[in-house]
């Protein structure tokens, strides 16, 4: 990625030492000695995408979505003087400022959004545009150029993955998250609502309609920006704070559910349950008491290695969910061991194929074959198949004519938050993604093999 000048930038109105220039970096600039006291500066690097950047080259042509970018950077230098903006391309900006503390990130980033809020105007037609940024800020003294920007990518990866701005500090413990600070505050944070829920559908490929949800859960942590459950749920499995955090789930899930259901989208919504509860017969009591006082259609996702850790229990267990209706997905299927001896032996009505084999589908040789022999093996054992991490329409089109039953995936949606989930359903948006012009061959295959 191209760097913009790095060198200088006045710090304006944030440092409270106006008209001074310090290093965007930790990097020694020039041959300036920085008093001391100014080790402590921190610097930050924002790396921002304009939202759904696809749509807009659609709408306003290539050329002109090109130097949207520019459009940006101006309309944010101008609004923030303290802050070193460059367009970087493909829908990217790259921003620079310094701070007095790890504050002034977060504050900052609220002036950048504030700064978008007006409608842009591009060749005369109104649009509205938004961000999505992954930010980094470091001590001054301790981080250098490169190390930033690289921090900064993999929060944008993460911001993406996430559809929420992830924010991070290079200082705090958690830039290597730890585990053991973490669950300490686990509990306090399920209170007081950092703890939140995003959905993501699955879609029937045939029907084209909307067969489920999955709840995944993040945390919106107040000084370490958005984590991921990648960051968390292993700690929580193993400091017992996994029982309470997926009954706090399970509940939210059962409120989310019947708002759908009531709103006319009685869909089931999957959750996912730790292996190691499985064979925790007091989480199993509570699961299945606010199950069945919920008067709520929820599925559980597990994994197979779960099972294969305490067969006899957890099928036992399974059994007890599946008896009072809950719908059971093997998840992350290929991924970890595999029984057939098992496999045959669980109460479950749909397979989840790992997107590992997914997002290689069209690019690798052996991953197709390992996909179909897949759907037909849950095909004879009677369950529906689900391809989670379809990216690409190439990817669903390829699934539809293995007979794959149900996909989930960026190319329908990411995983969302209830309003934008409820949005999603209302307007039937799955629609619109699906809608490609390979797809109508896969369409007529449909008709062809039920007609
Ligand atoms: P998972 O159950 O396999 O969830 C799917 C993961 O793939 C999610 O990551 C989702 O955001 C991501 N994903 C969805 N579509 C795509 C796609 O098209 N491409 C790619 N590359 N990825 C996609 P997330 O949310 O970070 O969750 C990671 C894992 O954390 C989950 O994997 C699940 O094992 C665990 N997890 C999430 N929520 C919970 C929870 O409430 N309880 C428990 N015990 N585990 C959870
Ligand atoms: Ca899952
Ligand atoms: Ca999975």
């Amino acid at each position: 990625m191209a760097r913009a000048d790095s060198n200088h930038i006045p710090l304006g109105g944030l440092s409270g030492h106006e008209g001074r220039s310090r290093p965007v970096s930790g990097m020694p600039v020039g041959t300036e000695a920085l008093p001391p006291v100014l080790t402590a500066w921190h610097s930050f690097v924002f790396l921002a995408e304009v939202d759904d950047f696809a749509t807009l080259r659609r709408a306003v042509g290539i050329a002109r979505a090109a130097a949207v970018p520019e459009d940006v950077s101006a309309r944010i230098a101008a609004a923030i003087p303290a802050i070193r903006v460059a367009p970087v391309g493909r829908g990217a900006i790259e921003l620079g400022f310094a701070g007095e503390s790890a504050a002034a990130g977060p504050r900052m980033l609220e002036r950048i959004h504030a700064a978008m809020a007006p409608a842009f105007d591009l060749d005369g037609e109104t649009y509205r545009l938004s961000l999505r940024i992954g930010g980094v800020g470091a001590e001054a003294a301790e981080h250098d150029d490169v190390r930033l920007i690289e921090a900064a990518e993999e929060a944008l990866s993460d911001a993406r993955q996430a559809n929420a701005d992830v924010l991070r500090h290079l200082n705090d413990p958690v830039a290597g998250h730890d585990p053991i600070q973490l669950m300490r505050e686990l509990p306090a944070a399920i209170e007081s609502g950092q703890i939140f829920l995003q959905y993501q559908p699955k879609v029937r490929v045939r029907q084209q309609c909307v067969a489920s949800a999955e709840a995944l859960v993040r945390w919106r942590h107040p000084t370490r920006g958005l984590i991921l459950p990648g960051d968390f749920i292993e700690a929580a499995e193993r400091s017992n704070a996994i029982g309470a955090l997926t009954l706090w789930i399970i509940r939210r899930v059962i409120l989310d559910q019947r708002a759908i259901a009531a709103a006319g989208y009685d869909i089931p919504i999957f959750i996912n349950i730790s292996g190691v509860l499985l064979s925790d017969p007091g989480f199993v009591r509570d699961a299945c008491a606010l199950v069945r006082g919920g008067d709520a259609r929820v599925g559980f996702e597990i994994t197979e290695t779960a099972v294969i850790r305490d067969p006899e229990s957890a099928i036992a267990n399974l059994r007890a969910f599946a008896d009072i209706g809950v719908p059971l997905a093997i998840d992350d299927y290929g991924a970890g061991l595999s029984s057939l001896a098992y496999l045959k032996r669980l109460p479950a009505s749909e397979l989840k194929i790992d997107k590992l084999f997914v997002t290689q589908l069209t690019s690798s040789n052996r991953d197709p074959l390992i996909v179909r022999s897949t759907i037909d093996l849950a095909h004879a054992l009677d369950m529906e198949v689900t391809a989670e991490g379809v990216e690409t329409p190439a990817a669903l089109a390829l699934l539809g004519v293995m007979g794959c039953d149900m996909v989930q995936g960026y190319l329908i949606s990411r995983p969302v938050e209830f309003a934008a989930f409820r949005t999603f359903l209302q307007e039937k948006r799955h629609v619109a993604a699906m809608a490609s012009p390979r797809l109508s061959f896969l369409r007529n295959e449909g008709q062809w093999k039920t007609g």
